[in-house]
């Protein structure tokens, strides 16, 4: 019998429910040992803490499963709680949000059903990772590239349904999800956009639907579980040229923003710009990490014809340049040169992924190194990031916690990307810094920001600060939920948005 129940279910429902998992799926892809389920826990919560504890896990290979186990889920009740790859570390790992969920580990589903080379997207299933996906280009002859995040063992469809980032110019991965296909909390299945017809050739090429879009309401939510998708990528350029420009203070830091914002403005740059303060390459490439230091570097590339890419790089020394104290740098490849971007920046932008950040990330102390970060995002001006960053620095001084900064620039906004470390083995520390958290969310509300995306303990903090209308942002979302989950089995909690079993109090008046 089950130790671990979600509250409100009865410990016999979770029996009944994993003995029926069990002889749908076979007991080889069941897991309900307590020390094999301990792995999934969040690894930077404190290691003691049972409070996200999952009861069991299912392994499905198949859509036909996936609909089975939801179907088996509402019968008894029982939650679910999905993930990909369950690498979204910072941001919950693989827990669930309500104690007790059985996972749906998706990892065994990691096909790669189409690479359409002539229209340049690939279609896949939730398991397949980054490094799965380059590996597949490069055999297809490398002609396209896909937009990767920092750390390669993610997965595609994880990362981008939580609106992931990359750096190439196909780096906003939610955009790059073409024709999804969810299994609905009642185990029926849902194709968007042109996949809604069958047979339809445009399903992967043509984001839109016939009437409203309905692919959005799948992205950080709780109404479906994705079963694939198709995912744009980019051509494989002639010549690659990897940017950095290098300066210190924020009177540049907001000079050098309002600059690049220009630049991407008007595409003389199409990637997503990446500053980062706190983190230092030394002259072998490799990364440590220096929290005092004030000491700011942008990551750039360019991606095109060698005399086009020439002449982008000539408009971007005439603009950044010229600035007081900014040096720029760069270094120049062909498209099918694979083993000359050696260092991280320089394969990330180009879309090979590794592993690298991970190492200095883990130096404050060593393998159980805990990382919290905050992700406010705000308008792209120069004033708007270092008024920011100066909040952001005051707010961690205060705490006194050391932090290391990134910022990732698009045309039009910022995310600010704060990242403190801790040990999770010591559970006062790791209670003062997810205290610290809240405080962050509640003195940036007071400026208008709220992060993008957070981890599992301040999720309903996050929704909170979405008040406009009384939540009716909030209240919408729950609407769809009661009626399209009305045993409430997917992922409750998920970005604040509960079943109406558990649905929080909140002062909502006008509720009708
Ligand atoms: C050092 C470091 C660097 C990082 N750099 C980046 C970066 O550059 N860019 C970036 O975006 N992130 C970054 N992250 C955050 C995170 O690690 C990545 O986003 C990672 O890819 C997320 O894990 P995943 O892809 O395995 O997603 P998962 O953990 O599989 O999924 C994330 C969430 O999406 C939902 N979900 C997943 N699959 C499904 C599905 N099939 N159906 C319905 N819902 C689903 C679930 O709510 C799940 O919790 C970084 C983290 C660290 C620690």
């Amino acid at each position: 019998m089950t130790s671990v129940v979600p509250d409100g279910i009865s410990p016999v429902a979770v029996d009944k429910a994993i003995e029926k998992l069990t002889a749908e799926l076979g007991a080889e892809s069941v897991v309900t040992a307590r020390e094999d389920l301990l792995e999934f826990r969040d690894p930077y919560a404190y290691r003691e803490s049972d409070e996200f504890d999952a009861s069991a896990m299912v392994l499905p290979t198949t859509t036909e499963q996936v609909q089975a186990i939801t179907r088996i889920a509402g019968e008894y009740g029982v939650p679910l709680w999905t993930f990909s790859q369950g690498r979204n570390n910072t941001y919950g790992g693989p827990a669930p949000r309500l104690r007790g969920s059985v996972l749906v580990n998706l990892r065994k589903m990691n096909r790669i059903l189409e690479i359409d080379t002539d229209l340049a997207y690939a279609v896949v299933e939730p398991g397949v990772r980054w490094f799965d996906l380059h590996e597949a280009l490069e055999r297809e002859g490398g002609e396209l590239w896909a937009s990767i995040p920092d750390l390669g063992w993610g997965s595609v469809i994880g990362n981008s349904l939580e609106y992931g980032i990359g750096y190439t110019p196909y780096g906003d991965h939610a955009r790059n999800i073409c024709g999804l296909e969810v299994v609905l909390p009642d185990g029926s299945l849902l194709r968007t956009g042109m996949g809604a017809m069958d047979g339809n050739p445009a399903r992967h090429t043509y984001p839109h639907s016939y009437g409203p879009s309905v692919a959005g309401l799948f992205q950080q939510s709780n109404l479906g579980i994705v079963t694939s998708t198709g995912w744009w990528l980019m051509r494989r350029p002639e010549t690659y040229l990897a940017g950095w420009a290098r300066f210190h203070g924020y009177e540049a830091l907001g000079a050098v923003v309002d600059g690049l914002r220009g630049l991407l403005l008007d595409r003389t740059i199409e990637n997503h710009p990446m500053f980062t303060r706190g983190y230092e390459v030394d002259e072998n490439g490799v990364g440590h990490l220096n929290p005092d230091g004030d000491g700011w570097v942008v990551r750039f590339a360019l991606y095109g014809r060698q005399p086009v890419v020439d002449a982008q790089y000539r408009t971007i020394e005439a603009t950044l340049g010229r600035l007081p104290g900014v040096e720029l740098a760069k270094r120049v490849f062909s498209g099918t040169d694979l083993t000359g971007p050696a260092n991280h920046d320089e394969r990330v932008q180009r879309g090979i992924p590794d592993m690298d950040l991970l190492d200095p990330q883990m130096l404050p102390y060593g393998a159980d190194t805990g990382h919290l970060d905050f992700s406010p995002v705000g308008p792209a001006t120069g004033d708007a990031v270092v008024r920011t960053e100066q909040l952001v620095r005051s707010i961690y001084a205060r705490q006194g916690r050391a932090y290391v900064n990134g910022i990732f620039l698009t045309p039009r906004s910022a995310l600010h990307i704060s990242t403190t470390f801790f040990d999770p083995r010591d559970e006062q520390e790791t209670e003062a810094v997810y205290a610290n958290y809240s405080e962050l969310v509640h003195e940036l509300a007071k400026t208008g920001y709220a992060p993008y995306r957070t981890n599992l303990a301040h999720m309903d903090l996050v929704a909170d600060q979405f008040g406009f209308g009384d939540h009716a942002q909030l209240r919408f979302a729950e609407k769809l939920k009661d009626a399209l989950d009305p045993r409430g089995i997917l992922a409750p909690g998920k970005s604040g948005i509960w079943p109406a079993t558990l649905r929080p109090g909140r002062d909502r008046d006008s509720e009708q």
